[in-house]
């Protein structure tokens, strides 16, 4: 890569980076941390479909810290709705970050690269 390729590049970079930062600051939905998965159970009962090996489900589950200690459990029920809502911002928060993240290390990486580049050219003189 040469230098304009390197500096066209930062710079999409720099708006895909500006348009998620400001996405996360825009957010004012509360939220709740953990993690939701869907989980398939098998009860193992006399005949049942289950032991055929077509399990039941998906059932919702919550993962969350209770008292400092990960827990899981169910979360389809009415009354789990307002946490369950409030935990899918949450997680669509984390995503969000973490794509912020993987934009921030690329535009390191380019910033390296161009001080190298640079650097290389400053020793053939
Ligand atoms: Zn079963």
């Amino acid at each position: 890569m040469d230098l304009p390729e390197i500096r066209k590049k930062i710079s999409l970079l720099q708006k895909e980076r500006s348009l998620l930062e400001n996405k996360l600051m825009q957010n004012r939905a509360k939220m709740e941390a953990g993690s939701l998965f869907q989980i398939y159970i098998a009860c193992r009962k006399g005949n049942c479909k289950c032991t055929h090996g077509e399990k039941h489900g998906p059932f919702l589950y919550l993962s969350q810290k209770v008292d400092g200690k990960l827990k899981q459990r169910y979360a389809g029920k009415k009354n789990d709705e307002p946490t369950v809502k409030k935990v899918r911002v949450y997680m669509q928060y984390q995503d969000k970050l973490a794509a912020l993240r993987k934009i921030y290390g690329k535009i390191d990486t380019l910033f390296n690269q161009y001080r190298e580049i640079l650097i290389e050219r400053g020793g053939n003189q």
